[in-house]
């Protein structure tokens, strides 16, 4: 896929890397499913309505664009210590940003629930929310709280700026950022797909 001609900051930067290639040894059908997504994301991070918001972000919070050399879609999904699944992670001194995917389990459940075009619209949201916080980050350091209350501000702003999508849009933002509140989490849990709220 050749981007070099786009206008935007961050479309050249943007890569899909599976290093280790295979790091569980899984079974080819896995593989090909986190192939499959991680292409998804990677198209979903490309889309020009979404550049174009970034660019503005990014010059609303004043971040030069030297200071972000790579955006890596991983191809598998990468655990934290306490076994829960990371969205994305961030070295701000090499200007180095990773999303990671959901595990094919928590996929599978989520589209059984609430169908394959409300997966999707999730899968997208949750990059582009994991992107813009791990942006943010390049400004804000360690500043967690802030980092997390600017990502929520404008991802709230992107989903408004597209009507088509509003419904799944506004879904999506709900289980991404909201997903902390009792009344929601009650209903996830009752769903068996624990929509663990994203830290990223
Ligand atoms: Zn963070």
């Amino acid at each position: 896929m050749h981007m070099q001609n786009m206008p935007y900051v961050l479309s050249g930067k943007i890569k899909i890397t599976a290093d280790p290639d295979n790091p569980e040894g899984l079974p080819h059908k896995h593989v090909s499913f986190y192939m499959h997504y991680s292409s998804f994301v990677f198209k979903s991070l490309q889309k020009c309505s979404f550049q174009r918001f970034l660019d503005k972000m990014l010059k609303t919070e004043n971040i030069r664009e030297q200071s972000i050399t790579e955006v890596h879609v991983k191809v598998f999904p990468q655990r934290r210590s306490n076994g829960r699944g990371l969205a994305g992670n961030c070295v701000p001194a090499r200007g180095k940003i990773q999303i990671y995917p959901k595990t094919m389990t928590f996929c599978r459940l989520f589209k059984q629930k609430f169908g394959k075009s409300t997966f999707l619209a999730y899968a997208c949201s949750r990059a582009r929310a994991a992107l813009i916080h791990e942006l943010l980050h390049l400004k804000y350091a360690m500043d967690e709280n802030r980092v997390r209350k600017l990502a929520q501000k404008y991802f709230y702003a992107f989903t408004q700026k597209k009507p088509t999508h509003s419904r799944l849009s506004l879904l999506s933002y709900t289980m991404i950022f909201m997903a902390r509140q009792p009344m929601f989490s009650a209903f996830m849990r009752s769903s068996r797909v624990s929509a663990e709220p994203t830290r990223l």
